[in-house]
């Protein structure tokens, strides 16, 4: 299957009923004939069609699990929502064991990235002048929304790897050191479809090192049900003692919204707004781009309500994820000491050894100015002709997408309902007009013969 998406439609348990139109937010979706369908291109995997379809025709792509195993030297990443999923007795070890168990050949917890990143940051807004925000680019589809709807606001997006590509590139790098002649596959465990595109088409890199990302739905219950036969493995050894000294704790945080804020912990005086879910995110970008925003250093902004804990993929809703990490992280500070402070030093000095990767812009799709005027003017015309009523019974989520649909050629303009009865009435006061007319060669008025006569 295409991985440029992870969100897609099951065909044939489609009702047509829209909600999923009515939900959307970049537009993408319409329903044709009583079957939705995805415009790709608009489409950021933000799950929401999934969240609100109550047919259960839009899945989302993960990689599956038999797959993952089946390779040797497999890893895999456990986000700090993952924590929260699991039954109170999972500490990390007890994780760890368990996908050794499953088959892996190690696991580690992708905080290590988060942790780097919250150095790097910490340092950049020590520094940063700009009176403008500078905007997380840990969401992958908060930076796909930005892309599509609110290009001139890319230059705020922080130009640094995710928290979990960091994890990968330095275990990955040390990994490498130690069994020289071996390749490693790294599968993330995610809470989301978009995490599982960004494996195939990180939002404005170049390449990911991962190979995949399962879904936390599927290795769940295998989780549950693994029995604890294989304690450790020459990987984990090595992957064990990486990460011992390395401070992880605080940043689990980063599995809620506001975990980014509390890992900056602010001490430098930094400004945070933390949003959660994409109708608070567009009030705030909207906000920046007319210049309304002020005061604010930094945007932490997850997609999902409640930040990753609130993804689609989990088990758990994200309110009680919230307690179940708050708990989880209380634990692995009394497990690792409560050095975590001290290790943060640590996380400083590796930062500088990370390239700093360019998130680039969107190819420009509207073309030449001439093209994009042309375009505007005959959208402009087409909205005047609908009636505005933004009904969506067109199977377009409004009147201004059914028109952009009319003049991209993907529509017509009988699909709107209101359109269609006005042609209709016209198509019928022209037949009621044509009744009466009769061809010229019989359409001789005897009337008027028989008065001219007199
Ligand atoms: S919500 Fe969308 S995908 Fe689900 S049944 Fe309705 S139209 Fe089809
Ligand atoms: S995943 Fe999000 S952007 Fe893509 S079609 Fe569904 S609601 Fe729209």
């Amino acid at each position: 299957m295409d991985k440029t998406h992870s969100v897609f439609l099951i065909e044939e348990e489609c009702e047509g009923c829209t909600n999923c139109v009515k939900n959307c937010p970049t537009k993408a979706i319409r329903v044709h004939q009583g079957q939705a369908s995805i415009k790709e291109e608009y489409c950021i995997d933000c799950a929401a069609c999934i969240r609100n379809c109550e047919y259960h025709a839009k899945e989302a792509l993960t990689t599956d699990l038999a797959e993952a195993l089946s390779g040797e030297n497999n890893i895999a990443l456990i986000p700090p929502s993952f924590y929260a999923q699991l039954p109170p007795e999972y500490n990390l070890k007890k994780i760890k064991q368990k996908l050794l168990s499953l088959g892996f050949a190690g696991a580690v917890n992708v905080s290590m990235g988060a942790t780097i990143y919250s150095a790097w940051l910490k340092n950049i807004l020590s520094k940063k002048e700009s009176a403008e925000p500078l905007i997380s680019s840990a969401c992958p589809v908060v930076v796909r929304y930005i892309r599509l709807l609110y290009p001139e606001l890319l230059d705020l997006v922080v130009n640094y790897d995710s928290p979990l590509e960091i994890t990968v590139k330095m275990i990955n790098n040390e990994l490498k050191n130690k069994f020289t002649d071996e390749d490693f596959d790294f599968y993330f465990i995610t809470p989301c479809p978009a995490k599982h595109t960004a494996v195939y088409y990180p939002p404005g890199k170049k390449a990911s090192l991962l190979s995949g990302a399962i879904g936390v739905d599927d290795i769940y219950n295998p989780i549950l049900k693994a029995d604890l036969d294989r304690d450790s493995t020459e990987i984990q050894e090595y992957l064990n003692n990486l990460e011992q000294g390395f401070p992880f704790v605080s940043a689990l945080a980063w599995g809620k919204s506001g975990g980014e804020e509390e890992n900056l912990n602010r001490s430098n005086g930094s400004r945070i707004i933390k949003v959660d879910g994409l109708e608070r995110i567009k009030m705030v970008l909207e906000d920046l781009e007319n210049d309304n925003l002020k005061g604010v250093d930094y945007l932490e902004m997850t997609a999902c309500p409640g930040g990753c804990l609130g993804g689609v993929l989990n088990i758990i809703n994200p309110y009680q994820g919230i307690i179940n990490l708050e708990n989880a992280i209380s634990k692995e500070y009394e497990e690792a000491g409560d050095n975590d402070a001290d290790r943060q030093a640590t996380a400083a000095n590796i930062i500088e050894t990370f390239e700093q990767p360019e998130i680039m812009p969107d190819e420009n799709k509207a073309g030449s100015f001439e093209t994009a005027l042309a375009r505007w003017q005959a959208l402009e015309a087409e909205k005047e002709k609908l009636p505005g009523l933004d009904c969506a019974a067109c199977g377009a989520p409004d009147c201004g997408t059914l028109a952009e649909d009319i003049v991209d050629g993907f529509a017509e303009r009988v699909d709107c309902i209101f359109m269609l009865r006005q042609e209709v009435e016209m198509l019928a006061n022209r037949m009621s007009e044509l009744v009466g007319t009769l061809p010229p060669a019989m359409g001789r008025d005897k009337k008027e013969d028989a008065d001219g006569e007199k």
